[in-house]
């Protein structure tokens, strides 16, 4: 390639990537205001304050990690790869998308998994990842308001999270376009959130399965090989420690 094609080259990446990094940004810093307004009522607890207080210092924190994240494509660090207890990170990942689902009338519904299962891959990457599935979901309902289905299962060793909504669905030309960059249907939509997480997911070894109907709403299934929890020496399962 001729330098200046090599030039043009990565000056085109580099503006995508501010462009993701805004976006990817955004998601904690809602998250973190909405658990300050939080804060700001009357009569709080003190435990639910300092609840909303570390769950807000680790969206910042996971701000900071996107921003190094992507400033790290040039310079790739190994992924992390720690043993994720499923159970957590749902219950991580609902709480998150209240803030939102609050802002947006729509309710969340939750469902565990209680059994001996895990999985492999790195905590910050999977929580940024159905972040944004899940963000999509509750934007797909803020006109009608609507419930948000999240429920994690077990099946043939894999692990599967479902988020589903019955929101406003897509046709089958959307579903197609997902998770490709700049497609988005919003006014103020960017169209790189489902590139990222299917990025994330996949370098994961996840799999993505979507199923969606135009005016009835959009069922998001990812799955991940499920690993026996008791399997592992304990000292290996105190690093994963529980985060709620
Ligand atoms: P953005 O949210 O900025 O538009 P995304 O990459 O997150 O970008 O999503 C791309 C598009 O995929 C959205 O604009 C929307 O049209 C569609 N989409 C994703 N998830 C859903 C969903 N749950 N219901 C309906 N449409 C969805
Ligand atoms: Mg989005």
């Amino acid at each position: 390639m001729q330098e200046e094609a090599i030039q043009g080259e990565k000056i085109r990446i580099v503006s995508e990537m501010a462009a993701s990094v805004a976006h990817e940004i955004r998601n904690p810093l809602t998250a973190v205001r909405g658990f300050i307004q939080l804060m700001a009522m009357p009569y709080l607890d003190q435990t639910k304050v300092q609840f909303y207080q570390q769950i807000s210092l680790e969206e910042l924190d996971r701000a900071q990690l996107i921003i190094s994240d992507y400033l790290a494509i040039a310079k790739p660090e190994p992924e992390k790869d720690e043993l994720i207890r499923l159970n957590d990170e749902v219950q991580y990942v609902s709480q998150v998308l209240l803030t939102i689902a609050n802002y947006n009338d729509v309710k969340i519904e939750m469902a565990l998994h209680e059994g001996q299962f895990c999985m492999h891959g790195d905590r910050n990457k999977l929580r940024q990842s159905l972040i944004n599935i899940g963000k999509n979901a509750i934007e797909a309902m803020s006109e009608s308001g609507g419930v948000l289905e999240i429920i994690l299962s077990e099946q043939a060793n894999k692990m599967i999270i479902t988020m589903r909504d019955n929101g406003v669905g897509m046709t089958q030309e959307q579903i197609s376009r997902l998770g490709t960059p700049y497609f988005s249907t919003k006014e103020k939509g960017t169209g790189l959130g489902t590139m990222v997480s299917f990025s994330l997911i996949r370098a994961m070894k996840g799999k993505i399965y979507i199923t969606s109907e135009k005016g009835k709403g959009t069922e998001f299934k990812i799955s991940f090989p499920a690993v026996r929890w008791d399997s592992f020496h304990p000292d290996i399962r105190h690093t994963s420690k529980s985060l709620l």
